[in-house]
């Protein structure tokens, strides 16, 4: 499409563009349009010390008439009248970077459309001073020199680079997870800095953006829901880090892209925490990413100059369907372990012993199994070691389930849906309880009278706690405690099985019954994961049992000799 300049109605009704104040800002406004010319390639080069920057894509290029009214203000290829505002499929539309630009820096554009000859132009504070024909592959690219050159002030206030090279990472991180087959080059003064291969899988990309991620860490999911009031799927992509192996220091990595750009929006985080609570260790925040991609019309991008907000349709709506679709990817199915995850420490002691070689695997047979309804993994109790860990087979393999924690996660999430307090025939007596005790117990709704000087009767405790012998202990513990939810977990923690306790099989057996259904089986609700899986794969690699089946294979030569 040919770019023209909006009518005077659309600029109008179109919020302020974002103002061009760093590299980062640079980078963004040029890497967007080199998506939105579907590039698949893009190359950014920056040098901090002359203010100087470049991006290379390989995208759908420009004419020279194109070049020329592309730094003229509010001339965009996107965009023409005012009902295209309510249908924006691209991540521009305002027709304003390239000329702000323009007016802050130096610029050489050579562009190529398929079948013509490149051009370049050259321009200094938005006046073309040369145009000229220019050898170049279909694509475009833009060096931008000598930036706030004519704002002295704009670059004192600039950050040091170190902190802009960070938010350019991030940047081109989040564009990478939005955008998972560009590949994506960042260099600084020539030198290498991020390199990002595109694959069709997010999960893929994760690896390439953090070091300590690894892809076994995570599960994806995606499907197509029907959008409300309209004939239209939408898709939701979610690519999840499994609480019982990777958490974060900070909350950096909860990221939702919608239609293609990563966004700020409360609502739709909240309902991710809310997703994984209790179900990380204490100050650990999750590591997700999540991907609507949904008509246009549901989306308004005025909210925020930097398109960085918006306000969305059906918020609640989207809401629901992210939490439920989270609670299905910690389902424990035989599908979310698909990927075989090894855990690390499992991992670590096969590598002490693995040779570098790729193995063909021939694993064995899956045992059919009958799934029951939710398509749960099928789980077969065969001992208890140690008083301690619930050992059961499944068709990939062997895990080791704490019977404690398991426990605790059962009786917590009971207590989470069904929290009921019981009156009592004979109350309980409780002594030298100070005013925060009983402010806390009375916020767990319990009935409390005065007994006599220093003593006090509790009428009603939870249900939980009805038949324990350390029922009093565990009121004195819940005096002393936070919220309800603590008060839950405590009293979870509390009536658990302990580990060391001789369990019968099918005691065995109902405790992994019940613990499979819960909503969030990898973690205790203090964040310790549950379960220790011994992948058949990784046994089979670890007992070097291809050897046996090989031609030359060591074991028989050693028997023949
Ligand atoms: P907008 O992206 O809002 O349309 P810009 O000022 O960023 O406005 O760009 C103006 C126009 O220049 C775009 O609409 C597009 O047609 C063209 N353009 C800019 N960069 C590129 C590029 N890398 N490849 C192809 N066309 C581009
Ligand atoms: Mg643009």
């Amino acid at each position: 499409m040919t770019i023209k300049k909006l009518p005077d109605n659309v600029i109008k009704l179109i919020a302020a563009g974002e103002v061009i104040d760093s590299f980062t800002a640079v980078v963004r406004e040029l890497v967007e349009n080199s998506l939105d010319a579907k590039a698949s390639r893009i190359v950014i080069s920056l040098y901090p010390d002359s203010w100087s920057l470049r991006v290379a894509d390989n995208g759908e290029g420009m004419t020279e008439n194109d070049l020329l009214m592309a730094i003229q203000p509010h001339t965009t290829s996107k965009i023409t009248s005012t009902d295209d505002l309510t249908k924006i499929q691209t991540l521009g539309f305002r027709g304003e970077a390239l000329h702000s630009i323009a007016q802050l820096a130096n610029l050489n554009i050579t562009s190529r459309v398929k079948d013509s000859c490149g051009w370049q132009i050259i321009t200094t504070n938005t006046q073309v001073i040369k145009s000229y024909p220019k050898a170049i592959a279909v694509g475009t690219m833009i060096n931008v020199s000598d930036l706030f050159g004519n704002i002295p002030l704009r670059r004192q206030v600039n950050p040091c680079f170190k902190k802009q090279l960070k938010s350019i990472q991030n940047l081109i991180a989040e564009l990478a997870l939005c955008h998972p087959l560009l590949t994506w080059q960042l260099l600084v003064d020539d030198r290498l800095i991020l390199a990002i291969s595109g694959n069709n899988s997010v999960k893929k990309i994760f690896p390439q953006l953090l070091k300590t991620v690894k892809y076994s860490d995570l599960e994806e999911r995606q499907v197509k829901i029907k959008t409300p009031n309209q004939n239209h799927l939408s898709t939701l992509n979610l690519v999840v880090g499994m609480p019982d192996r990777i958490s974060r220091p900070r909350n950096d990595w909860v990221k939702i892209g919608v239609n293609g750009r990563v966004i700020k929006c409360q609502e739709l985080e909240s309902a991710i925490y809310s997703s994984f609570h209790r179900t990380l260790e204490r100050d650990r925040y999750p590591l997700i990413f999540l991907h609507l991609q949904t008509s246009p019309r549901q989306i308004d991008w005025n909210r925020h100059p930097a398109k960085a907000e918006i306000y969305l349709d059906n918020i609640e709506f989207w809401q629901e369907n992210i939490k439920e679709n989270i609670e299905k990817i910690f389902r424990l199915t035989d599908n979310n372990l698909s990927t075989k995850f090894e855990n690390k420490r499992v991992e670590n002691i096969f590598k002490v012993s693995e040779n570098k070689a790729v193995y063909n695997l021939e694993l064995p047979q899956k045992i059919e199994q009958n799934q029951n309804y939710f398509g749960l993994i099928n789980l077969q109790v065969i001992a208890q070691a140690r008083n301690t860990y619930i050992i059961a087979e499944h068709s990939e393999g062997i895990w080791l389930i704490e019977q404690h924690i398991a426990h605790e996660r059962i009786l917590y999430e009971q207590l989470k849906n069904q929290w009921e307090i019981v009156t009592i025939e004979t109350p309980l007596i409780l002594s030298k309880l100070l005013p925060k005790q009983l402010d806390n117990l009375a916020t767990l709704s319990l009935e409390i009278d005065c007994f006599g000087e220093d003593l006090w009767a509790i009428r009603s405790i939870p249900k939980m706690l009805l038949h324990r012998e350390d029922c009093l202990e565990a009121l004195i513990e819940l005096s002393w405690g936070g919220d309800l939810d603590t008060a839950q977990v405590a009293i979870a923690c509390r009536s658990a099985i302990r580990n060391g306790k001789k369990l019968t099989i099918s005691q065995m057996e109902n405790i992994v019954n019940e613990w499979k259904m819960t909503k969030n089986p990898h973690t205790c609700p203090h964040g310790r994961p549950i379960y220790l899986s011994l992948e058949e794969s990784s046994l089979y690699r670890f007992f070097r049992r291809h050897w046996v089946l090989g031609k030359s294979h060591g074991i028989q030569e050693i028997s023949n000799s």
